[in-house]
């Protein structure tokens, strides 16, 4: 198998929360863990020896399965594979000793929040309490040790029109860097649930958050919002015509525990995603997602050279031709860039 640039390791199905979206949840898989094993398989298939290769480790709660994280880890420094690893965790696992293992593999850290009381109400334990107060101690018990991380937040109903809030959470727990956005999706346990934010209040939040973030730039403090960013990079450096993202050029895998491959994590579990598993080796290496073009009505659009349609993952789930939202989340952004498409 090719080398690829990023692997998605979803080592556990298990999580301590009960997110009131979750995607995770009835995936289907048998495994509830990724065995040791596997997981080093699909790094010795993705990297060879003295290359390199980003890891990003999911879920379920990665951080229940920390032990395959520092076997993975073991396994690159013993056999010359450089890697970069990465953990999207809930954050309310990130005891101090959970934190000094990661920092000492050097792993990066995404920690999902919506923001700060009732928009942060989707994020709960099994028996309904909010989960907040123990993210943020997890995010502060992480920056005791210097470190920094990043916020994903899913756009709900709940937050839409609060987004605004963002950079000021991440000053106020004074180690997170930026926060990336991801719309919900009806899919998992969000399926069939009224939580897609409504046109407007998405709109609005948006607004409030390109502002503030870039009240905050002028002021010297760097909040990253991740969507603005890689719009001023496509803007700046011309690259106007290409993929939206590696899962359609083949350079992304994902990984469930029973070892079955995706084109990214977004697409675990999805139907007509599957790409093998990795107990046959794979033998076609990743490919590029089939029957995921960006629809006709994008590449019709003026703003598709720079929009490309959004996250084609993303778009499962929804109406393929017509999303207004991710129209809409577009629109804002393209305004508060320079305008013009
Ligand atoms: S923390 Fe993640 S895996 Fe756990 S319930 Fe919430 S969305 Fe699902
Ligand atoms: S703005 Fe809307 S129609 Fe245009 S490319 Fe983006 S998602 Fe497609």
């Amino acid at each position: 198998m090719e080398n690829i640039k990023s692997l998605v390791l979803r080592i556990t199905e298990r999580c301590n929360l009960r997110c009131a979206y979750c995607y995770a949840a009835g995936s289907g898989c048998r495994a509830a863990d990724m065995s040791e094993a596997l997981a080093i398989q699909a790094v010795s298939l993705s990297c060879s020896e003295g290359e390199s290769l980003r890891i990003q480790f999911t879920g379920g709660e990665p951080l229940l399965c920390l032990e395959t994280m520092e076997a993975v880890f073991a396994y690159g420094r013993r056999t010359g594979r450089r890697l970069r690893l990465a953990v999207q965790t809930n954050g309310t696992l990130l005891t101090p000793d959970v934190c000094r293992r990661l920092a000492a593999m050097d792993c990066a850290l995404g920690v999902s929040l919506d923001g700060v009381g009732a928009a942060n109400g989707s994020r709960v334990f099994p028996d309904g309490a909010p989960a907040f107060d123990a993210a943020v101690q997890g995010v502060r018990n992480w920056g005791k040790l210097g470190r920094r991380c990043n916020l994903t937040v899913v756009v709900t109903r709940a937050n839409a029109s609060r987004l605004g809030q963002l950079p000021d959470l991440a000053l106020w727990l004074g180690n997170v860097t930026g926060a990336g956005l991801d719309l919900f999706r009806p899919l998992g346990r969000g399926a069939g649930e009224d939580l897609s934010p409504g046109e407007e209040d998405l709109t609005a939040g948006l607004r409030a958050l390109a502002r503030r973030t870039e009240q905050l730039h002028a002021v010297g403090v760097p909040f990253r919002f991740r969507e603005l960013e890689r719009l001023k990079r496509r803007r700046a450096s011309g690259d106007c015509g290409g993929v939206y993202c590696y899962a359609q050029t083949a350079l992304s895998l994902a990984v469930d525990p029973d070892g079955n491959c995706w084109p990214c994590s977004s697409l675990v579990g999805l139907e007509g995603c599957l790409l093998g598993n990795l107990r046959d080796g794979l033998p076609g290496g990743p490919r590029a997602i089939h029957g995921l073009p960006a629809p006709e009505r994008c590449r019709r659009c003026d703003d598709f050279a720079l929009c490309r349609g959004g996250c084609p993952a993303g778009r499962m789930g929804r109406s393929r031709e017509n999303d207004p939202l991710i129209c809409a989340m577009h629109r804002v952004l393209r305004e508060e860039t320079g305008g013009e498409p």
